[in-house]
């Protein structure tokens, strides 16, 4: 049984007095910056308490056995970037057909109004938005998710356009 006082002010210290506990660091939810407990399994995804981004653990590339939490939102825009820039340059290089550049732009479309219709959608109903790196509360947040929908709308609608080309 532990014996430490209630009053003490040092938690590492009570956690030092408990050799079966193990000091983890606690992780940081990457969009609302809230504590996030329970951690998701591996290979899962569960929805922040705070700010229902889907969230993962996913591996960092330097260490194999290294996992951070990741908001998978913001993974598919970071991959749709790439994915943008490898379409162009592919189609600068190569002799690519303006058609398939135009179906592999209608994809990508796809990719980014879906992210952007869930995000926007999460932003203007938990009122909590991370853009551009910035953390915003309140009307400023769903102002912004609004901003998210009406840009995942257009998506959309180029993505029908794509479809008929
Ligand atoms: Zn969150």
């Amino acid at each position: 049984m532990t014996t430490t006082s209630s009053s003490h002010p040092d938690a590492k210290l009570q956690v030092g007095r408990l050799p079966h506990r193990i000091d983890l660091p606690r992780l940081l939810c990457p969009c609302c910056e809230q504590i996030v407990s329970p951690l998701p399994a591996l290979h899962s995804i569960e929805p922040c308490r705070t700010c229902r981004r889907p969230l993962a653990l996913v591996r960092t590339m330097l260490l194999q056995r290294a996992y951070r939490l990741a908001n998978l939102l913001e993974l598919i825009g970071s991959g749709y970037g790439v994915a943008t820039s490898i379409l162009v340059i592919a189609f600068v290089l190569s002799g690519m057909d303006v058609r398939t550049f135009a179906k592999g732009v209608t994809i990508l479309m796809f990719v980014i109004g879906s992210v952007l219709l869930v995000d926007g959608t999460l932003s203007t109903r938990t009122a909590i938005d991370r853009s551009w790196r910035r953390l915003r509360f309140g009307a400023t947040a769903r102002v912004i998710g609004a901003g998210k929908l009406a840009a995942g709308l257009v998506a959309m609608s180029l993505t029908v356009i794509g479809l008929s080309l």
